[in-house]
């Protein structure tokens, strides 16, 4: 009797460039890597195949338990139909830490300085410019298929922000997620919307000025709803998606997601996702602290809330995965 095998459709097409290393993906679950340190060294096409060869070579039954894989979420049984393809057709970059906010829950806080700042910059690990020739170069894209979700500390405080995306539009891309913590207005992302050529995210988590300050240490709540606005305005379902991540003992209540809702239908955001801290959702053994008892209802209220505000709710395929298990199982 042949053997299981399993597959990852993450270490098959999505190559993840960390501030500190380069990965197949940034799950959450402790990952493989291509680089462990990345500091600006050559890469080609031949050596991402043979690590992500290697790394799938323990995809079987008798060595998947020591691989890093081992438990992941997203770790599957291997279908006939999945190849191993030397291309990638989603690119994460996250090459930097700066960030001109504090928020309480960044899982980036260890990496970084924690200093607020507001200038642009160069990234304090390597710069992404070169990489992204490099890669674009080496052949490594499914080009008219390829989306990439740019995120790191905050857009506006790197300096290369505004090269990458004129490098990715001149190459070619299918999308672009732009993540920022919308702080500082971007007219190159106003003109991208325009065009359907990316789609905005943020997060604001509330709707207050006193919540914001006490969530992300700026008293920048003004700034945010104001820019959400303008993103907004005048485009046809805007491809704007605003995020309330619940925090435990600040925004985790009814009253403020009530809240939060009339303010997004207010501005015409037509998309919100739930989140919860990482602290829960990415770095808590479930079995061992599951999530607070209350998060299961916060979830219902904000999708029942989305549902009649006529608002496209959205989260996290394994954050809904997690919260069914531990409540519904
Ligand atoms: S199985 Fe999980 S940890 Fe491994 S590459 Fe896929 S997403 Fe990453
Ligand atoms: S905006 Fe992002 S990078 Fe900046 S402090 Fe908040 S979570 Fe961290």
């Amino acid at each position: 009797m042949s053997q299981k095998l399993y597959f990852c459709d993450e270490l098959n097409k999505t190559l993840t460039c960390m501030h500190d290393g380069i990965f197949p993906c940034c799950s959450g679950h402790e990952s493989p890597d291509y680089y462990k340190k990345y500091n600006g060294q050559k890469i080609n096409k031949k050596f991402l195949m043979e690590r992500k060869l290697e790394i799938f070579e323990k995809f079987t039954e008798e060595k998947i338990k020591d691989s890093k894989c081992f438990g992941c979420y997203f770790l599957r049984e291997r279908r006939p139909e999945d190849v191993i393809s030397d291309k990638y057709n989603m690119l994460h970059i996250s090459n930097w830490t700066h960030c001109n906010c504090g928020c309480i829950y960044c899982a980036r806080m260890k990496d970084s300085t924690g200093k607020i700042i507001t200038k642009k910059q160069k990234s304090e690990y390597y710069d992404m410019l070169p990489l992204l020739k490099q890669l674009y170069k080496e052949d490594v894209f499914e080009r008219e298929n390829l989306t990439v979700c740019i995120q790191g500390g905050d857009i506006s405080v790197l300096k290369e922000f505004e090269p990458i995306m004129k490098e990715l539009s001149k190459q070619g891309v299918k999308t672009i997620n732009v993540l920022s913590n919308n702080i500082v207005y971007h007219s190159i992302v106003r003109k991208l919307l325009e065009k359907r050529k990316i789609s905005f995210m943020t997060s604001l988590d509330c709707a207050s000025r006193e919540l914001y300050y006490k969530l992300k240490r700026v008293d920048k709540f003004d700034d945010c709803v104001n820019n959400l606005r303008k993103y907004v305005k005048n485009i046809e379902h805007p491809p704007v998606v605003v995020k309330y991540i619940v925090v435990e003992h600040i925004n985790d209540n009814i009253l403020e997601i009530h809240k939060f809702v009339d303010l997004m239908k207010d501005i015409g955001v037509e998309n919100i996702e739930f989140m919860i801290d990482n602290k829960w959702a990415l770095f808590t053994n479930l079995e061992e602290t599951p999530f607070p008892s209350h998060y299961w209802d916060l979830y219902l209220f904000l999708k029942k809330e989305c549902e009649k505000n006529n608002i496209n709710f959205m989260i996290w395929d394994k954050l809904e995965n997690d919260l069914n298990k531990v409540f519904n199982s």
